[in-house]
């Protein structure tokens, strides 16, 4: 099975009536934040494969589309935020957001903020491993783990739940975006126990192996 992991940017090649082409393979999108509703809309209907996002601290609640509509989300896609869902065998939970660096801003949380949501996570996911054996399959975020491909300035600062979830929950994957990669030396990869954290901006394909939680 192959995933389309996308984030922060509207990426020319993706939005283009030849995105079949390169993606058509895909079976499932997850949007990391700071997408536009369009460009997922623009995902879903040329893909017409599962798009499951979360948002960004730059996604308005409302957005206006170009054939004038105010829409308060991307029509065809599922909001994973704050959710756990199952798609094509796999367990996704989504925490979308950044740390709160404006009083007024929307889809920003403080540290105690975001370990509440997480806490929100956690009985669904037990229960999932009581079921399965597995708590999560992939934990989609936007913001990084904090000390992971996070930066020292306020605004992006990772999340202590984010690392927290990744030790309790072992996820296969944490995606991530919210940091932009500007040097082909900075990191976008790392392993934290059995689980592979990837800022995945502005997008990535994932191979996923089947049966990987039984290794
Ligand atoms: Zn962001």
């Amino acid at each position: 099975m192959r995933i389309l992991a996308l984030s922060d940017e509207v990426v020319d090649f993706i939005y283009s009536p030849h995105v079949k082409d390169r993606f058509g393979d895909v079976d499932l999108v997850i949007g990391c934040g700071d997408l536009p509703f369009y460009y997922l809309e623009f995902v879903v209907t040329m893909l017409n494969k599962p798009v499951y996002f979360v948002p960004g601290n730059h996604d308005a609640r409302l957005q206006h589309m170009s054939d004038g509509r105010m829409v308060e989300t991307a029509e065809g896609c599922v909001n994973l935020d704050g959710r756990v869902c199952r798609e094509r065998g796999l367990i996704l939970a989504g925490l979308g957001g950044s740390i709160r660096y404006r009083a007024d801003g929307e889809h920003q949380y403080s540290q105690s903020e975001m370990n509440r949501r997480a806490g929100g996570l956690s009985i669904s996911l037990w229960l999932n491993h009581l079921r399965d054996g597995r708590a999560l399959d992939i934990l989609v975020t936007h913001s990084p783990p904090r000390g992971i491909h996070d930066a020292d300035d306020l605004a992006h600062t990772g999340f202590d739940a984010f690392v927290e979830m990744v030790k309790i929950f072992r996820p296969r994957y944490l995606l991530h975006g919210h940091s932009h990669v500007y040097r082909n030396t900075d990191v976008t990869r790392t392993q934290l126990g059995r689980t592979e954290i990837l800022n995945v901006y502005p997008y990535r394909v994932i191979e996923w192996e089947s049966g990987w939680w039984m290794t």
